[in-house]
C-alpha cells in the first residue's frame, strides 16, 4: 500500500521544524517565517529525490513542466521567488504545492489534461497557494498540542515506508487520513487559489476556460468513483460552487483560442510511449498513425517512435526519425531522441553531429548537454567529455547531474582523485553531507593527484565537516525542545 504523498508531506513539515528548527511555540503562534517555509520544502523535496520511487528524474519532461510553471510564476507579484516543479510517475489524477515553491504533478493529470492551458489552471492553482502561504497558514493553526503526535507520526510512516512493512502501513495511512482532513485547506484558500489562478492564466496568455473545463471534467470523475475520488479532489475539495464561481470570473475575459505547444504533445506522447509493455505501446501508437487519430502528427510519430526504441526494433524508429525529419518537425526532445537512436544503434558520431548541431539551435537545453558528454564518452572522447562537462559548470555550477557526468570522466580516465571530489559535489547538491565527506576522504586516499588538487580536497573536507557539525547541533537542540 501506497501513502498518499501529501498526506505525508503534511505530516513530515513539523518533523522537519523539530529536528532542524528550534521553537515550535513560535512557529505555530505566528505564521511560519519564509525561510522556514523554504528549508522544510527543501529538506522534504531531497527525501522525494531520494526516496520516492515515483520520482521521475527525466531531465525532458522537467524541462518542460518548469517552463509551464514559470511562465504562469512570472505574471505573479511573487515573480522573485524560487519556485520548482517536478513530475511523480502515478496514475492518479493529484498535483500538490509544498512549502517553499516546490509543486509536483503527477503523471496521470499531464495525461488527463485535453489541453495545455487545462494543464497549466491546474499549476496556476497550486502556485497560487504558495504565493499566499496557504500551507504555512493551515499548518499554523495546528494547536501546540497537536505538534508532538504529528512528529511522532511523520517518524513511524517514514520507517514503515523504508521497511515496507505493511500492516504498520495500513494502520497509520489511517490514522494520516484523519490527520490530512484537520490540514485540507479552508475553503477560502481554495476559492482565493482559484482566482489568482485564473488570474495568472490570463496573463500569461492561456485560454481561461481550460480552469473551469478541466475542473468540471474532475469533479465528475471524482463522482464516478464516489469515495475512492482521486487525490485531486480530496486534497482540493471541488464544488459547484466553486466551478460557477470560476465560469462568472471567465465569463467577463476575452476569448482566447490557444493551441497547445508541440513540447506538450510530445511530453504526454512519451509518457504515454512508456506505458505498459513495449508491444503494447508500438501497437498503440501504430493504429493512431495508421487511423490518423491525432491531434498532432508529429507527436503521435515521435511516440510510436520512442515505443519502437523500447522494443528495441531500432531501424523502425530510424524510419519514423527521418519521417519527422521530412515534416520538419523542430524540437530538442526529437532532437535528444534521434541522438539517443544513434547511440542505441552503435553509431555515437552520429548522435555528436546531431547533438552539436541541436545545442546550437537549443543551448539552454539540459538533456541535450548531459546527452553530449555522454556521447563523447560512447566515443572513447574523454578528454573532450571533460572539457564539455567543465565548460557546462560553468554556466550552470550547481547541476547535480553534470557534476554525476564529471565523476564518471573523470573515472574514464583513472583519475580517483578528482572522481571523488566530483561526487562529493554530487552529494552536496543533494543534501547529503555525510557521503560527501566519506567521498573526499576516499580523495585523500585515492593515491594520484598533485599538490594543488589535495589541498583543494582538505579544505572542501574542512567546510563540509564545519557545516555537518553546525547542522547536527541543531538537530540535537530541536529535539531537546520536544517533548
Ligand atoms: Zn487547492
Amino acid at each position: 500500500m501506497r501513502y498518499k504523498l501529501f498526506a505525508l508531506l503534511l505530516l513530515l513539515a513539523p518533523a522537519v521544524m523539530a529536528e532542524g528548527l528550534p521553537d515550535l511555540g513560535e512557529a505555530s503562534q505566528a505564521e511560519l517565517p519564509l525561510q522556514m517555509e523554504k528549508r522544510i520544502g527543501e529538506s522534504i523535496m531531497q527525501d522525494i529525490r531520494l526516496h520516492e520511487a515515483s520520482y521521475m528524474d527525466d531531465p525532458e519532461i522537467s524541462a518542460y513542466i518548469n517552463r509551464l510553471g514559470l511562465r504562469l510564476v512570472s505574471q505573479s507579484s511573487s515573480a522573485h521567488q524560487d519556485f520548482e516543479f517536478f513530475v511523480l510517475k502515478d496514475a492518479t489524477l493529484n498535483a500538490f504545492a509544498m512549502p517553499g515553491g516546490y509543486i509536483g504533478v503527477h503523471t496521470g493529470l499531464i495525461l488527463a489534461a485535453q489541453s495545455e492551458s487545462e494543464l497549466a489552471s491546474v499549476l496556476a492553482h497550486e502556485i497560487s497557494h504558495v504565493t499566499q502561504h496557504h500551507l504555512a497558514r493551515q499548518l499554523s493553526t495546528q494547536s501546540q498540542a497537536q505538534l508532538p503526535m504529528l512528529l511522532s507520526m511523520a517518524v513511524a510512516i517514514l520507517a514503515a515506508r523504508s521497511h515496507s512493512d505493511l500492516s504498520a502501513g495500513a494502520m497509520m495511512a489511517g490514522q494520516a487520513a484523519g490527520i490530512q482532513q484537520q490540514l485540507n485547506y479552508s475553503r477560502d484558500f481554495e476559492r482565493e487559489a482559484d482566482r489568482l489562478g485564473l488570474q495568472l492564466l490570463e496573463r500569461a496568455g492561456f485560454d481561461v476556460r481550460g480552469m473551469a473545463a478541466f475542473f468540471e471534467r474532475l469533479q465528475k470523475f471524482g463522482r464516478l468513483y464516489d469515495n475512492n475520488a482521486p487525490g485531486y479532489l480530496r486534497t482540493h475539495p471541488l464544488t459547484t460552487e466553486r466551478i460557477a464561481d470560476m465560469e462568472n470570473r471567465i465569463r467577463l475575459m476575452p476569448y482566447r483560442q490557444v493551441p497547445d505547444s508541440l513540447d506538450f504533445q510530445l511530453v504526454r506522447a512519451k509518457l504515454r510511449a512508456e506505458e505498459g509493455t513495449p508491444a503494447d505501446a508500438v501497437a498503440e501508437f501504430a493504429a493512431q498513425v495508421k487511423e490518423r487519430k491525432f491531434t498532432s502528427e508529429i507527436a503521435t510519430r515521435y511516440g510510436l517512435a520512442f515505443a519502437l526504441w523500447r522494443a528495441k526494433d531500432y531501424a523502425g524508429a530510424q524510419r519514423e526519425v527521418d519521417e519527422l525529419r521530412r515534416q520538419k518537425a523542430s524540437s530538442a526532445m526529437i532532437e535528444g531522441f534521434a541522438a539517443q537512436l544513434c547511440l542505441s544503434r552503435n553509431d555515437p558520431a552520429a548522435a555528436l553531429a546531431i547533438l552539436r548541431s541541436a545545442l546550437l539551435r537549443f543551448p539552454q537545453e539540459r538533456s541535450l548537454a548531459y546527452a553530449q558528454v555522454e556521447a563523447l564518452l560512447a566515443q572513447g572522447q574523454a578528454q573532450q567529455a571533460l572539457a564539455a562537462a567543465a565548460d557546462d559548470l560553468q554556466m550552470y555550477p550547481s547541476d547535480a547531474h553534470m557534476h554525476g557526468l564529471q565523476a564518471k570522466t573523470y573515472a574514464a580516465l583513472g583519475k580517483r582523485l578528482l572522481q571523488h571530489r566530483a561526487q562529493a559535489e554530487v552529494y552536496v547538491l543533494q543534501g547529503q553531507l555525510l557521503p560527501a565527506i566519506e567521498q573526499l576522504q576516499l580523495a585523500q586516499k585515492a593515491g594520484d593527484g598533485d599538490f594543488y588538487e589535495h589541498s583543494t580536497v582538505d579544505s572542501r573536507l574542512r567546510e563540509l565537516k564545519l557545516l555537518q557539525a553546525k547542522e547536527a547541533k541543531e538537530a540535537k537542540d530541536g529535539k531537546q525542545q520536544t517533548p
